[in-house]
């Protein structure tokens, strides 16, 4: 493994894929063998031995076009090595099994991935893992939830569905200060918009599902780090819960990455240009975008992020069922739910059903999340469409 030999628009193109030394393909290949003959001399009988410089043997410890995957990745976040996992999930909870066990104190951003939020509130605490929720975005809250003897704290930012953004480099210095480690879920900022490894984030973590494959056709998962840090989540965690990518999902990320910067620059006009349009829509109550001037953080947005992304949320005046109204006129963009794809996606996020299900804040931190985001916010994804027919679509469904 390596350091970024280029910069990041270029190795999005070239990392990880070499001219194969045999046949002389340009282009990667999908390698989906089980089985690969060792290399002389290397020690293949405990996955805890394993590491990747040791070349392959089975196919659930490491193969060659997921390899490639994990070194492209790597490069795009500049740090040591990347491990990919067979879902955004599966690398979100590969962290925190990884490195929490029973006794333990973990912090989590209190608004994030529901499945995320969900399983630090139902499975962490089933294995005996003490969690505490703050709001990341405010660093007092952090300093007083970050304890010695806290493990990890974990966050994301920007973080769904309300663009909420945290200070990864405040926040890293926190906890390193107490000992604990911290992990990121970078989907939303993708390493185009931010490498929060630079920061002082010890994991970061993306669902390769949204922008990164970007095409709406891939499940997958990734954690980039030190290599003393995936040392454990590469050799025993992912290897034993058998979290793997396969060869397909990870040929076809390496293709959509190819992409990447091209798409996102593509995205944020969309986003930009939409975002002030709705603005300015006599319907809407209000636009967050970390973009647009009027996001709470936009000083925030402009030091951490060299690119505001794909999403943004917004809200009507009237309320659900205005919001109900609307996308059920919708034609050509798709009334779906996840983000993150060429092709623009757009959804309803009401604040009480994800409270119940997901969030469960405490009364303080709902009215906060209220302010924010209302009775719930349209999260829309915006795609590669002629803005001008995005525009269109917006001004007839909201009539
Ligand atoms: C989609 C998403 C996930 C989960 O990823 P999957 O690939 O669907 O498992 C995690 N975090 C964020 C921020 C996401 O948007």
């Amino acid at each position: 493994m390596r350091n970024a030999r280029y910069r990041p628009a270029t190795e999005a193109l070239h990392a990880g894929e070499d001219i194969d030394p045999v046949t002389g393909a340009a282009s990667a290949g999908i390698v989906t063998s089980v089985s690969y003959k060792p290399k002389e001399g290397a020690k293949v009988f405990s996955a805890h031995d394993y590491s990747p410089e040791m070349g392959f043997n089975y196919i659930r410890w490491g193969s060659p076009t997921v390899r490639a995957l994990e070194e492209r990745i790597a490069a795009l976040e500049n740090t040591e090595d990347a491990v990919a996992f067979a879902s955004g999930m599966a690398a979100n909870t590969a962290v925190m099994l990884d490195r929490l066990k029973a006794g333990d104190h973990a912090v989590f951003g209190n608004v994030c991935y529901p499945g995320v939020a969900e399983f630090a509130h139902d499975t962490l605490p089933k294995f005996g893992v003490k969690v505490d929720f703050v709001d990341p975005s405010n660093l007092s809250e952090v300093e007083a939830a970050v304890k010695k003897g806290t493990k990890l704290v974990f966050v994301e930012t920007p973080a769904n569905p309300i663009l909420r953004l945290c200070d990864l480099a405040a926040i890293s210095k926190i906890a390193h200060a107490k000992g604990a480690e911290v992990a990121v879920d970078s989907t939303f900022a993708t390493p185009v918009a931010t490498n929060p490894a630079a920061l002082g984030v010890d994991f970061v973590i993306h669902s390769l599902t949204k922008f990164l494959n970007g095409h709406g056709d891939v499940l997958g998962g990734a954690v980039a780090g030190t290599k003393e840090k995936l040392r454990t989540l590469r050799g025993e965690t992912r290897i034993h819960y058998g979290q793997n990518l396969g060869a397909f999902e990870a040929w076809l990320t390496l293709r959509g990455l190819q992409t990447l910067f091209l798409r996102m620059e593509a995205h944020q006009r969309n986003a930009l240009t939409l975002a002030s349009f709705l603005e300015q829509h006599p319907k809407v109550e209000r636009v967050l975008y970390p973009g647009l001037a009027s996001h709470p953080q936009h000083d925030l947005a402009k030091r951490q992020m060299k690119n505001f992304g794909g999403v943004l949320s917004f809200r009507l005046k009237g309320g659900e069922r205005a919001a109900q109204t609307a996308l059920a006129k919708t034609r050509l963009i798709v009334n779906a739910v996840s983000l993150g794809k060429s092709k623009s996606l757009i959804y309803f996020i009401s604040t009480t059903e994800l409270q119940k299900a997901s969030f469960r804040l405490g009364p303080q931190d709902l009215a906060k999340y209220r302010e924010w985001a209302g009775d719930g916010v349209i999260r829309f994804s915006v795609g590669l469409e002629d803005v001008e027919d995005l525009q269109d679509e917006l001004n007839r469904i909201l009539g």
